[in-house]
């Protein structure tokens, strides 16, 4: 049972940043307005999310690390998703390969913390938090050498967390975000921040992509707002002449969530057909909405693919919009 645990947590958590993911998506969905993020060695030794969300009630800290528990979806409806959690995989599967502990706090209520190691869930306890949540993961894959072996280095860790935490950055920008690495011992350094951004969507997320992809972007982007047949596309794409060399800068998000896409990233492409080159490549962070069963975005729980009724209609609104708006802009 244990070994069968150990191997199904591994489709869930390949690798640290699939922890911090889920972690962070958790903080989301509970409502969390800060997210402090801290990790050690590529997440490989520490991953810590803290958030000031809704918290986790002493007497449902067991019930969060069982399987297929989930407090976001009473199952009838399975494709009408509004949270980024719904399968109640997440703690579980990391109970399974690491050293968890869930430290959480309802407002009210006295705060409580529950501890789960190579599967095995010690009782709750009492504990001290002012407010929210802290989920701690140490050693991760320390029970599956294995996996452990299969990491890449700290560093090419690290980078793929930072991307984590800045792509739900994005998705977020009235949340705000902290990544610190303790590596080196102590407080450690804080590595990326993001302060809660005020004002409308666009001048919030304008600020968030500010922070992110930098002035430069912001200032070179057009904004995006378009609408056809059920599908909304929003968001900022740079003009052709911004470059930022060989470096990749597209960013999609569909109904909220980050995702990778071979057919968005070709749309994308499609757009900007008359000014690719080798070097040159569309900047963009776009985001799609459409009623939840025109898409399915989880394919796969730790993948970010994702699958439309309509793919034509996608690519269409994509490159027709995008071509307008270089149009307008002179392109
Ligand atoms: P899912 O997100 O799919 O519901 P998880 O295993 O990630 O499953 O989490 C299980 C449950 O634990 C969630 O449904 C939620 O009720 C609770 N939970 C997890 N993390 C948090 C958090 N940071 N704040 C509040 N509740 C949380
Ligand atoms: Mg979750």
């Amino acid at each position: 049972e244990a070994a069968i645990n150990r191997i199904a947590a591994g489709e869930v958590v390949e690798r640290p940043a699939s922890a911090v993911k889920e972690l962070v998506e958790n903080a989301l969905d509970a409502g969390a307005r800060r997210v402090e993020v801290t990790i050690a060695d590529g997440g490989k030794t520490l991953i810590r999310v803290a958030d000031d969300g809704h918290g986790i009630a002493a007497g449902d800290l067991p019930l969060a690390l069982s399987r297929h528990a989930t407090s976001k979806i009473d199952g009838t409806d399975l494709l009408n998703i509004h949270s980024f959690g719904f399968r109640g995989e997440a703690l579980p599967s990391l109970g399974a390969v690491g050293r968890l502990t869930i430290t959480s706090r309802v407002a009210g209520d006295a705060a409580a913390e529950i501890a789960v190691s190579g599967g095995t869930i010690a009782p709750v306890k009492p504990a001290a938090l002012s407010a929210g949540t802290v989920v701690e993961l140490r050693d991760l894959f320390y029970a599956t050498p294995a996996r452990l072996k299969f990491l890449r280095s700290n560093r090419a860790e690290t980078q793929a967390i930072t991307d984590v935490v800045k792509r739900l950055a994005m998705a977020e920008p009235g949340v705000g975000f902290t990544l610190r690495d303790t590596s080196g011992g102590g407080e450690g350094r804080v590595t990326f921040r993001a302060e809660p951004e005020t004002g409308d969507m666009f001048d919030a997320l304008r600020g968030r992509l500010t922070r992110i992809m930098g002035r430069e972007f912001t200032e070179n982007a057009l904004p995006i707002d378009a609408t056809r047949e059920g599908f909304t596309l929003t968001g900022f794409a740079a003009l052709p002449t911004y470059s930022r060399g060989a470096a990749v800068a597209q960013f999609f998000f569909v109904n909220g969530r980050p995702v990778r896409d071979k057919q968005l990233i070709g749309a994308l492409r499609g757009a900007y057909a008359d000014f690719l080159s080798r070097d040159r490549h569309p900047a963009a962070a776009l985001f799609l909405t459409c009623d939840p069963h025109l898409v399915d975005v989880n394919v796969h729980p730790a993948k970010s693919e994702v699958r439309f009724r309509e793919p034509g209609i996608v690519r269409g609104l994509i490159v027709s919009t995008l071509r307008h708006a270089l149009a307008g802009a002179g392109h």
